[in-house]
């Protein structure tokens, strides 16, 4: 699916794009703000992406989470999540960071 988005067969609201990274907004909202980051190459997951990934990808995609916060307004902070795999609740097998704020968070619970 997120290909498609990287490809523009699927329409997404983006918020920045640069030759490494793609981010939109998530299309279930779990936060007031929530958006994904995705790296244009594909990885099937965190897991994969830290073992595989070259460090021009790596430094974008970690240099990216500001840059979007800033853009995001997200001054009072925010929260970044990747799931991966079956017990990591991983529901897209295309890498991905979520950004998640726009209000106070509270604890990370397991549900
Ligand atoms: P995961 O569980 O893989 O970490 O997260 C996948 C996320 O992708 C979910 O939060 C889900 O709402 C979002 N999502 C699934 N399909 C689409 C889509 O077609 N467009 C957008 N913008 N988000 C999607």
């Amino acid at each position: 699916m997120f290909e498609k988005i990287i490809s523009r067969d699927v329409p997404a609201d983006i918020i920045y794009e640069d030759d490494e990274i793609i981010s939109f907004k998530d299309i279930n909202p779990q936060a007031p703000i929530h958006v994904v980051i995705n790296p244009k190459k594909e990885y099937c997951s965190f897991d994969d992406f830290s073992r595989s990934s070259g460090e021009k990808t790596i430094l974008a995609m970690i240099r990216s989470i500001a840059i979007i916060a800033d853009i995001l307004k997200l001054k009072k902070g925010y929260r970044i999540i990747s799931n991966i795999g079956d017990f990591g609740g991983q529901e897209i097998p295309h890498f991905h960071i979520h950004i998640l704020g726009g209000k106070r968070l509270g604890r990370i619970v397991a549900p």
